[in-house]
């Protein structure tokens, strides 16, 4: 392909990813945003196939077969709860990626440059791999702890922040010392050391986060996956990859910050230890009666109601209730209540979940509403069903200073006339906090599978 032809294709292909972006930030046009980077993609990999970058055709194509068929297997069977997972794992791909791509050049003896380009190439190599590796271990801890094989809580080493000065300190001088490497196997010490200390600073800073920061965890890996992505093009002078790499990591540090101010935390002290690494009880601090209901009470409830609101949650996502929801929903609006949803900005495992769910189930957009919108009209609600949700609606994030979760904003459920929480049973949430909303006077408990329970309350409400 003539390099003019490549050159106007990954131009094309970074425009559609451009516009992907802008079309996902908007619900009504995310599936337009979708077709964008599909069609910015196919783009992107045709003319890569056909340029001449590429030597061996019929491998790059046994391999993407190869890869394209595990995806697509992997696709295919994935659970919408296990999204996150999912979405952590490809990032730790793109982080081993960077890795790989990185040695592979630093050894690769066609590669040669003199004087001050070797130094450049030499730099983005080094932190290409730098990147990569922390992107790598961090991802892969971060897909243990959000299936559940490793535990939310913090890990927190004591000195925790000297280990992390002392390897920061480590890099930077075996950085010098491969910069001035006189040849690739001295080179390939310093190269190695740093990718070690590189793996284990991405272990020691995710297993250190608390179960309740994980979603600002998730955006700043996906931010990291991106700057490796970006440096992997400079090795390879690819620009497309410079681009797409660029945007993935500056829409990830965007999300990261509002993800931060969401929850108000500073980014920094996520990194340094996030919630749930204070002191103060995590679990069994609760006690007391908790009044639970059937189903024929919540719905009759909800026929005497005027203004109800739904808080959905993690929960409403394992047990697939969005639709029965819905319908509930669209029962109680065809009989004049105003039905609305309050959607915290961290309710579910990634970022708009909820509103993913929703959409899937056709509830209308206009319904829907961020929790700063809605926030303020708990007290005059006559109802409100909280589906699954627990850690974004526990009152003592504002109300007990020694919470783990303390100064993490929550929907002010309890300030509604009556509280109906679905959930299976007293169990806590994802940051292993005790919820001190279940014991509420107004609170009843609406115990079982969400989507049983409400398939019970839609029978008795016709
Ligand atoms: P939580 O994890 O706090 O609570 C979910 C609740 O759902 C559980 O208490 C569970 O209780 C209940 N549940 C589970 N299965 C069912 C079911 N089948 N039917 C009914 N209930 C069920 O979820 P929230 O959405 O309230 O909060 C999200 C948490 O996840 C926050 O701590 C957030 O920081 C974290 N997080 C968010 C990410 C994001 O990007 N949004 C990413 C990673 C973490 P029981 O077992 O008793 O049923």
């Amino acid at each position: 392909m003539p390099s003019g032809v490549l050159t106007a294709s990954y131009i094309a292909a970074s425009i559609l990813f451009i516009l992907s972006l802008g079309g996902l930030s908007h619900q009504e046009k995310a599936r337009r945003g979708n077709v964008y980077g599909i069609v910015g993609m196919a783009i992107a990999i045709v003319a890569t196939i056909a340029s001449d970058q590429v030597s061996n055709l019929t491998l790059l194509i046994i391999m993407m077969l190869i890869g394209g068929s595990i995806g697509a297997v992997v696709a295919a069977r994935v659970q919408m709860t296990q999204m996150p997972q999912l979405v952590a794992m490809l990032h730790s791909f793109v982080g081993l990626a960077a890795v790989l791509v990185g040695f592979a050049n630093y050894v690769d003896p066609s590669v040669h440059f003199e004087g001050v380009e070797e130094t450049i190439h030499n730099t983005e190599i080094y932190l290409g791999v730098l990147i990569g590796a922390v992107t790598f271990t961090g991802s892969v801890i971060a897909f243990g702890k959000l299936q559940g094989v490793i535990m939310s809580q913090p890990l927190i080493l004591p000195a925790r922040h000297w280990i992390n000065l002392a390897g920061g300190i480590a890099c930077i001088w075996l950085g010098g010392w491969f910069l001035d490497a006189g040849s690739v196997g001295e080179g390939l010490v310093p190269l190695i050391l740093m990718t070690i200390i590189a793996f284990l600073f991405g272990v020691h800073m995710v297993m250190a986060i608390g179960g309740a920061d994980m979603p600002v965890v998730i955006s700043m890996l996906n931010s990291y996956s991106g700057w490796a992505a970006a440096a992997t093009g400079f090795m390879l002078s690819n620009d497309l990859l410079i681009v797409t790499g660029a945007l993935v990591g500056s829409s990830g540090a965007i999300l990261s910050y509002i993800m931060c101010r969401a929850m108000n935390r500073h980014f920094v002290s996520v990194i340094m230890g996030g919630f749930g690494t204070t002191g103060g009880s995590v679990t069994g601090e609760e006690a007391g009666e908790v009044q639970s209901s059937s189903a024929e009470e919540v719905a009759e409830m909800l026929s005497g109601a005027k203004e109800v609101i739904i808080v959905p949650g993690y929960g409403m996502a394992v047990a697939q209730a969005q639709h029965t929801i819905s319908d509930v929903t669209q029962k109680l609006r065809d009989v004049g209540v105003n039905v609305r949803f309050g959607i915290h900005p961290v309710a579910g495992r990634m970022p708009g979940h909820m509103n993913v769910l929703l959409a899937e189930a056709r509830v209308p957009y206009d319904i829907v509403l961020e929790m700063d919108e809605i926030n303020e009209d708990f007290e005059n609600t006559d109802v409100v069903l909280v589906i699954g949700a627990n850690d974004i609606v526990n009152p003592s994030a504002q109300e007990n200073p020694d919470s783990p979760i303390a100064g993490m904003p929550v929907l002010e459920v309890w300030k509604a006339n009556t509280v109906v929480v679905s959930k299976r049973s007293m169990a806590t949430g994802y940051a292993g906090v005790d919820n001190p909303l279940f014991y509420r006077e107004n609170t009843r408990m609406f115990f079982g599978d969400a989507k049983d329970s409400y398939e019970a309350v839609l029978q008795a409400l016709s």
